[in-house]
């Protein structure tokens, strides 16, 4: 199931745009149950995850992660994704609630004010890209695409979109993103303007079975799109391992090492992203300690 989800890119003939959309419950789904998460933090995690799968497929050997750090009461999420398919996600308060906001799940809520970052790492040589926006809407389909115009220039649609059934089980999820090309003319502009208005909503487009072909047509219209490829299946994936975690916990200094030695149990931590849980004694933990006094 989860080995049939992958980004599929597309050409205009003409050379004005390209694109890339994806239909992807599996992997929400896969990521709504590691972090037990609300439906409204599905909705956000959700979109979150296919927009950094989008944005990665963009560049051959790309690993990027996407950041959202609000003042909403979600807290930060912070998603990875790679050229590879590797993806995962962790935010801070996955079970998050607010009140249905015009009907629908109050995503720019549960963000709230603050800032967008995307970094991109290539693989090979470690230059990477850091780009830092505000949060524009807070629906992250429009905000990456306001990242894409503040950093690269590049104008674009990004239509996210993850639908609950009535038991808050993903039954649908998917994304597009659009971009025009650079010599792209202003009827471009115009026409890719006028579909989007006459669009229906992504989430109803998902529902009636859209694949990833009828997700890029919505958007293009009557425009000859040729489909060139399909990148690597998406996986959730971790690489998360005791020695990472233990790792953290030196950053966090010596009070909170101290603090999981004094408690009677033995110190268990979590990883935010997978799941996994790391059991350290404080034999384990005691190493730690002297590690950061050497500071
Ligand atoms: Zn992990």
């Amino acid at each position: 199931m989860g080995s049939s989800e992958r980004v599929h890119r597309f050409i205009a003939e003409d050379g004005s745009l390209r694109a890339a959309a994806l239909c992807a419950p599996h992997i929400v789904s896969q990521m709504q149950a590691i972090a037990n998460m609300s439906p409204l933090a599905t909705i956000a995690g959700g979109r979150c995850l296919l927009g950094a799968a989008l944005l990665a497929s963009r560049q051959k050997d790309d690993r990027l992660s996407v950041q959202f750090a609000g003042n909403g009461p979600i807290g930060r999420i912070y998603c990875e994704s790679a050229y590879d398919g590797k993806t995962r996600v962790s935010m801070e308060n996955p079970g998050v609630d607010l009140p249905l906001k015009n009907g629908s799940f109050d995503v720019s809520g549960a963000l709230g004010i603050g800032l967008l970052t995307v970094t991109q790492i290539a693989k090979m040589h470690s230059q990477s890209y850091k780009g830092t926006v505000i949060i524009k809407t807070g629906e992250i389909g429009e905000d990456i695409a306001f990242f894409l115009q503040q950093s690269f220039q590049i104008p674009s649609i990004v239509a996210l979109g993850v639908h609950l059934d009535k038991n808050a089980q993903v039954n649908a999820a998917g994304g597009v993103l659009i971009e025009l090309m650079p010599g792209h003319k202003e009827e471009d502009v115009l026409r890719l303007e006028q579909n989007v208005a006459k669009s229906r909503g992504i989430s109803d487009l998902l529902l009636q079975g859209a694949s990833a072909d009828d997700l890029v047509k919505e958007f293009t219209g009557d425009k000859v799109i040729k489909k060139i490829d399909a990148a690597e299946p998406l996986i959730y994936s971790c690489h998360c391992s005791k020695e990472r975690v233990e790792k953290s916990l030196v950053l966090l200094g010596d009070k909170e090492v101290q603090a999981l030695i004094d408690q009677p149990d033995m110190a268990e931590i979590r990883c935010d992203f997978c799941g996994q849980t790391y059991h350290l004694s404080n034999d384990d933990l005691q190493m730690l300690l002297s590690d950061t006094s050497v500071h």
